[in-house]
């Protein structure tokens, strides 16, 4: 389904940590262009400069790497972008399709309360809209479309149907503010334009500014994107989802481990679906992923799914790669660097690390016994089993280390003594890790080697 003709874009406000329904939106829309070979775009919407600051567009770049989106050119600022705004809001004017208004703010609330009052419609009507240029006062104005005054604004929705909104029902919005500042509405509609976007796909709370978009890019005479609005992402219980439903920001869930594979394939799966698949590699979402996909009612937020991919995703990624995740998460946790010995013992113990681990944490936490130093302090160690892994010692000093050996000896070892193997193995495992969470016994004793076998269990038989 190449069409390398696709342009789409992520449009965040920087106004906080990045929330996930946006990294949502963020990967549908790298899913559809990059599985069509087309450009993905990223702006950042910092237009409202009381709300927006660096450090959340800090965290948008940050998030967004993480996740491996990559946008191509450079990120566009909306807030450098104002001059083009102006310009287009007088282009607007110049053609007849806005006025000069110089109705005050005290005017408007007053009409408003007015309107309230009476129980009639707060959209606000500008005696100036039809006004005779030569009664204009010397006074600050705005620039307000001249929003058409009946009939229907339809949105072809991919997603949504056929959306139609009363044209009585839209205002004759502000383009530019008084204080010639343009507004979001004017802002969106023109760097959309320039930046030659022709999928707008977005969340669902943004669906009646399409219908004021509309008005826009019809009075420009500018070619209209696709829309796909997407319903919005929910709680477990069905309700808005809010902070009380737990991690909201993407960076959340990059402290807690997951992997960005996972996080993919978990916000794919996220309001879109593919038959029954629920886990898949990007290369296939990106072969999959189209509007058609998507449902039309909010999706829920599962952690126990996020969870379970998780578990599937660090057991398929291949071991340098989950290096590389495990050394870059351990950074953003603040934790120490891995030193050399810590990296090879990890790098040769992963393929048993990486099976049953959720998280990567999890996955830490099973590698202590490569990560930590002997002497390790063993405390659950009694006197039966001293006797046999003092025992058992013997046996390893001239035994072949291999898992079929090793397996014998312990097979034989709990024939002798008659006992079952598990009254071998479960002192051995504890003596090989400290008693944590660890790979099997047998596993350990592969990646750590012989020589080190035997002094971890003279250090618990001493004990
Ligand atoms: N800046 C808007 C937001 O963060 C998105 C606007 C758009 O996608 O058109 O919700």
């Amino acid at each position: 389904m190449a069409d390398a003709n696709v342009v789409t874009r992520i449009a965040p406000s920087p106004t906080g940590n990045m929330h996930i329904g946006t990294a949502r939106t963020a990967y549908f829309n790298w899913l559809y262009a990059r599985g069509r070979g087309g450009r993905f775009l990223l702006r950042i919407e910092d237009t409202d400069r009381l709300r927006s600051t660096p450090e959340a567009s800090q965290a948008i770049i940050h998030a967004m790497t993480w996740l491996g989106l990559d946008w191509d050119e450079d990120a566009v600022s909306q807030f450098a972008r104002a001059d083009r705004h102006v310009q287009v809001a007088h282009e607007l004017l110049g053609k007849g399709r806005a006025f000069r208004c110089f109705s005050t703010q005290e005017e408007i609330e007053a009409f408003r309360d007015r309107a309230r009052k009476q129980g009639h419609s707060t959209i606000f009507r500008s005696p100036w809209r039809n006004a005779d240029p030569a009664t204009y006062p010397d006074a600050p104005f705005a620039i307000r479309i001249k929003a058409p005054l009946d009939g229907v604004t339809v949105i072809r929705d991919r997603v949504q149907g056929d959306v139609k909104v009363r044209n009585s029902e839209l205002d004759d919005m502000v383009c530019l503010r008084s204080d010639g500042t343009p507004t979001y509405m004017l802002a969106v509609v023109v760097d959309d334009h320039d930046m030659g976007v022709t999928h707008v796909i977005r969340g669902s709370d943004h669906l009646t500014n399409a219908a004021r978009q509309t008005v826009l890019y019809d009075a420009m005479g500018w070619d209209m994107p696709v829309w796909a609005h997407i319903p919005l992402i929910h709680g477990p219980d069905g309700k808005k989802l809010s902070k009380r439903h737990g991690a909201l920001g993407v960076q959340e869930y990059q402290a807690m481990g997951f992997t960005a594979a996972a996080m993919r394939n978990y916000l794919a799966r996220l309001g879109w679906s593919h038959g029954d698949s629920e886990f898949f590699t990007d290369a296939q979402a990106m072969e999959w992923f189209d509007l058609d996909g998507i449902g039309k009612s909010p999706a829920r937020i599962d952690f126990k799914k996020l969870e379970h991919l998780s578990g599937r995703h660090i057991a398929a990624t291949d071991d340098a790669a989950l290096m590389s995740e495990i050394e870059q998460f351990l950074a953003i946790s603040e934790e120490p660097e891995l030193n050399e010995r810590q990296r090879a013992g990890l790098l040769s113990a992963i393929y048993c690390l990486k099976d049953r681990a959720r998280t990567l944490p999890d996955l830490l936490e099973k590698a202590y016994f490569i990560l930590s130093e002997r002497p390790f302090s063993v405390e659950s160690i009694d006197s039966v089993s001293n006797g046999i892994l003092t025992d058992l010692t013997l046996r390893l000093q001239n035994a072949r280390w291999d898992r079929d050996t090793l397996d014998r000896v312990v097979a034989e070892l709990a024939e002798v003594r008659s006992i079952k193997p598990g009254k071998v193995m479960q002192p051995l495992r504890v003596a090989l890790s400290g008693g944590g969470v660890s790979p099997s016994a047998f596993d350990m004793m592969l990646v750590i080697g012989r020589d080190e076998t035997l002094l971890r269990l003279s250090d618990a038989t001493e004990h």
